[in-house]
């Protein structure tokens, strides 16, 4: 019996398998994303916990969001969510850190 589920367009695999093919060379204390600090996060910064691919954002105990982006696929969603309450600090890493992509 076959473990992979086939559909039209071939073998599906689930987008957490594919994240876990990519590999990532974290720029150690040097994150290239940073969330501003805030008191309550504004309805943009808090749907990052749910819109974010790699689920880097999360909520701490007193209710204010958190990033360890260590996972981080670069694909902009959380610079272009929060682009308006610019609670989000947003670079590229520094070259030769950062997604290695295995697939594109
Ligand atoms: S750039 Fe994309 S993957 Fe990286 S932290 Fe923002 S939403 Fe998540």
């Amino acid at each position: 019996m076959s473990m992979v589920d086939v559909g039209p367009a071939g073998p599906v695999v689930k987008v957490e398998e594919r994240l876990f093919q990519n590999r990532y060379l974290v720029d150690a204390g040097r994150p290239h994303i940073r969330i501003k600090p805030h008191e309550a996060p504004s309805k943009a910064l808090l749907a990052l916990t749910h819109l974010c691919p790699a689920g880097c954002y999360s909520r701490n105990d007193k209710g204010q969001v958190e990033a360890v982006v260590d996972g981080c696929v670069e694909c902009g969603t959380c610079r272009v969510v929060t682009a308006k309450t610019g609670e989000v600090e947003w670079n590229y890493p520094r070259g030769g850190f950062g997604v290695l992509f295995k697939f594109g």
